[in-house]
């Protein structure tokens, strides 16, 4: 199946943890097809330093579950720790808190899923810019299976409503 990820994070050395992220990537997951640049944007959701983002395209044999329990492997390899998460939100009152690597599943294949762990299309991929830049890069004419919209389309939406910029 063709999965496409959006890797991102601002502590750190973004652009080596995303190296170690493309490694452990083709390791455990399956080989990467299509990867865009890393892409600089204001944090999204709360106040925080800047993050920088990459979308990959990796060819898989996991199951959609097993792929999130494979991410989320990965993000503990590349740095991330959620109980530090837990604190920084509890004293800053905010929805996020800054990490090294969050890895997002956007697409599984043309797959719409709906568990308590897992929905894809990614949620809210629609409304973000550093999201939809990256995608628009490598998998333009890709058709979001929820909204049958383009990537590019949604990018041009996006761009054009002014919610473009990640505050
Ligand atoms: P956001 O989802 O707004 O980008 P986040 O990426 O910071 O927030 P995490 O703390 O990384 O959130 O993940 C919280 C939970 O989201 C995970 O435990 C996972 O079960 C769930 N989840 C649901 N859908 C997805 C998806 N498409 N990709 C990754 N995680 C998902
Ligand atoms: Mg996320
Ligand atoms: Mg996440």
């Amino acid at each position: 199946m063709e999965a496409v990820l959006v890797v991102g994070g601002n502590r750190g050395d973004v652009g080596r943890t995303t190296a170690l992220v493309a490694e452990l990537l083709e390791r455990r997951a399956g080989a990467i097809t299509a990867r865009s640049k890393i892409y600089r944007s204001a944090a999204w959701g709360f106040r925080a330093d800047d993050f920088y983002n990459c979308a990959f395209v990796v060819e898989t044999t996991l199951e959609a579950e097993a792929l999130l329990d494979t991410l989320q492997d990965i993000e503990r390899l590349a740095g991330r720790d959620r109980e530090a998460e837990q604190a920084e939100k509890r004293r800053t009152g905010e929805r996020y808190a800054s990490r090294t690597a969050d890895i997002d599943i956007i697409f599984y294949g043309d797959e719409v899923i709906d568990t308590p762990r897992l929905t894809v299309p990614h949620p809210l991929f629609r409304q973000r810019m550093f999201v939809l830049e990256p995608l628009c890069e490598i998998i333009p004419d890709k058709a979001d299976p929820a909204s049958g919209r383009s990537v590019r389309e949604l990018y041009n939406e996006l761009k054009g409503s002014n919610k473009g910029s990640n505050r």
